[in-house]
């Protein structure tokens, strides 16, 4: 299981970072990134400290650990900005709060993370085929999400991306010790949005690629 997509108490979490990673290392994760949520007045604060335990951990865990970021409901025009000061801080995974729809994100948000380069957008809800488009062309990752409420979305996400060749993701968002899921209940979440059984390795496999690709960024 690779999850890019995670909380701790640096933001709305309930466990720390240490936590978080030995009991996704305990259910047998091959990949983890603590993703807080962040804007303007946090980002500087958050990315270091998560920097500093992910570099005292990683030689001494079985599983690859990578410091990231989830910028949350910030206005379209700051998000390519936010995007470049998360990476310049040390984020190697930037994820963008989609629009999902259950909270009141603001619309052009999908647009703006896509056109930012954020790696992974999160709970896109109903995003349109224009953005899909756009995040195709420029290998953004779709998030199916584990997580309850977002996940609403999650059928429609997998047909409009299947259909038009964007790439998708899975990731749990986790909040709490329970969120965190195995690779088993990962499948069925997207064999539950309507997924055919033999895309979901490709779908776990652009997990596998983007994690590589940030490693080698390193
Ligand atoms: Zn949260
Ligand atoms: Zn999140």
């Amino acid at each position: 299981m690779i999850d890019l997509h995670t909380h701790t108490v640096f933001s709305d979490g309930e466990l720390i970072p240490f936590e978080l990673i030995r009991r996704a290392e305990a259910i047998g994760y091959s990949a983890i990134a603590i993703t807080d949520h962040m804007d303007s007045s946090n980002m500087d604060l958050i990315i270091p400290r998560i920097v500093k335990a992910v570099h005292k951990i990683r030689p001494l865990v079985s599983l690859e650990v990578l410091p990231g970021a989830e910028i949350t409901h910030a206005p379209p025009e700051l998000i390519a900005e936010l995007v470049r000061e998360a990476r310049h801080l040390g984020a190697k995974i930037v994820v963008v709060h989609g629009e999902t729809i259950v909270e009141p994100v603001l619309k052009g948000t999908n647009r703006a993370a896509i056109e930012a380069g954020a790696d992974i957008l999160s709970h896109p809800g109903l995003i349109s085929i224009e953005d899909l488009l756009l995040a195709k062309e420029k290998n953004v990752l779709l998030e199916i999400t584990a997580r309850k409420g977002h996940s609403l979305a999650n059928g429609y996400v997998a047909r409009e991306a299947v259909r038009f060749g964007a790439s998708l993701c899975i990731n749990t968002d986790s909040h709490s010790p329970t969120d965190l899921i195995t690779k088993e209940t990962a499948r069925q979440i997207l064999l539950a949005a309507g997924i055919e059984e033999n895309r979901i390795k490709g779908i776990f496999e652009n997990s596998k690629i983007l994690t590589d690709k940030v490693l080698r960024r390193n």
